[in-house]
């Protein structure tokens, strides 16, 4: 328990534990063959409610607060970090979709993605650059009752799976910059995009890729918020995923370190166990130590996003913080195991997995970027 986990959260949180370690933690090292997510799965944790909780009742949700998206989040991610992508990409696009989608167009979709029926991707990045975001050239036209769609998004998360991708074009100058980007809910199944699909170093069951856009149409009832206003208003979304994806990869490296604790309890070497070694048991203990402190951050980033109050910064600090230190708190774990550590296994997944979000969502100068914005000022810290 803490102040931000109360007794509902707990048993929410321990309830969604014994799904993740019955059902989900069984296909973790097999998923990372296969690369496919499994759809089955997904639809039990739709009937579970444990897909985008935080949405209102009338879009599937549970009306239940952010908090216990990030709780149910992290059970997941423990058990396999692909796999809780169900949760993020939900919780993201649920998010834009309730907030700036139209309700005949957005409804639907919200159902069939708190149901566990449908999963969506956020698309983008460019193959010019994914850091500059802003300065995007995947052209929108509008063209009477559609925008007509030409160009291409890359390193999308789930592109080859998913059954519907937000999508971010140019509808306004290349000198708009943010100012002339508007957002789009493409289903897959339109004519005239096609997918592919990278060989990832991790998250492999989820994956990445390219979306192709040539002349897809989409009604202009698709558009999520205005003309123009896409990317401003839209990218408010991201201070929610970069709290959760805090809570994914720390999660993975908390399961790391109880592993690795009780590792070097019972193994010896020159007649003692390796925890008796402080050469052994210290970096452990300074990872704990940081685990315990980066995962209270991320509670009260989505507290505070429960609350209505500011939390860009704390967001952007979870984002940075969470991947690098899960990063170096496996890597730890790893070398904890001695030769073991590096076979095929948990432990080396974990660690080609947590290391993708260094730069899923971006990366760790973006992030510093907008924490030196939010204290600074937009005109001391322009970009
Ligand atoms: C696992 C994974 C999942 C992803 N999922 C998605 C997804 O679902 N949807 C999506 O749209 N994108 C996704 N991406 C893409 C991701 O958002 C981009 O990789 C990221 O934003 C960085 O963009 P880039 O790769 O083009 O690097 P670049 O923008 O070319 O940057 C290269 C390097 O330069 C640094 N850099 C750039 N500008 C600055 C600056 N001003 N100051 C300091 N350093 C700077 C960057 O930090 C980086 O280290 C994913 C990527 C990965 C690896």
């Amino acid at each position: 328990m803490n102040p931000y986990i109360d007794e509902t959260l707990q048993v929410l949180g321990e309830h969604a534990r014994r799904f993740a370690s019955g059902r989900v933690a069984p296909g973790f090292l097999e998923r990372d063959t296969t690369r496919v997510l499994d759809r089955q799965l997904m639809h039990e944790m739709g009937e579970m409610g444990f897909i985008a909780p935080e949405l209102p009742e009338e879009f599937g949700g549970q009306g239940m607060g952010c908090l216990a998206a990030g709780v149910i989040h992290e059970e997941i991610a423990r058990a396999d970090l692909s796999l809780s992508y169900i949760n993020l990409l939900a919780s993201l696009n649920g998010q834009i979709l309730a907030q700036h989608g139209q309700p005949h167009v957005a409804r639907p979709w919200l159902r069939k993605l708190t149901q566990g029926k449908a999963l969506l991707a956020i698309a983008l990045t460019e193959p010019r650059g994914g850091s500059d975001a802003a300065n995007l050239r995947l052209r929108l036209e509008r063209i009477g009752d559609e925008y007509v769609i030409n160009g291409e998004k890359t390193s999308i998360s789930a592109a080859d799976q998913v059954d519907a991708v937000v999508v971010f074009g140019r509808t306004g100058t290349v000198e708009s910059g943010a100012h002339g980007v508007t957002a789009l809910l493409v289903p897959t199944d339109v004519p005239g995009l096609t997918r592919n699909r990278f060989d990832c170093h991790g998250q492999r069951a989820i994956g990445r890729g390219s979306l192709f856009f040539e002349n897809v149409r989409i009604p202009v009832d698709h558009r999520l918020g205005e003309e123009n206003k896409g990317f401003v208003q839209v990218m408010q979304g991201f201070d929610f995923s970069r709290a959760l994806i805090g809570l994914q990869v720390l999660a993975v490296a908390r399961v790391a370190l109880e592993e690795a604790w009780e590792y070097v309890a019972q193994r010896e070497a020159f007649g003692k166990p390796l925890a008796a070694f402080q050469g052994v048991s210290h970096p452990l203990a300074d990872y704990d130590t940081q685990v315990e402190a980066a995962r209270l951050l991320c509670l009260q980033t989505l507290w505070l996003k429960d609350k209505g109050l500011p939390h860009t910064a704390e967001a952007a600090m979870c984002k940075w913080w969470g991947p690098k230190l899960a990063y170096d708190v496996v890597h730890q774990c790893l070398l904890s195991f001695g030769h073991g550590g590096y076979d095929r296994g948990v432990m080396e997944q974990r660690l080609r997995d947590v290391l993708g979000f260094q730069l899923g969502d971006g990366t760790a100068q973006i992030m510093k970027t907008i924490v030196a914005r939010t204290r600074a000022g937009r005109k001391a810290v322009p970009a």
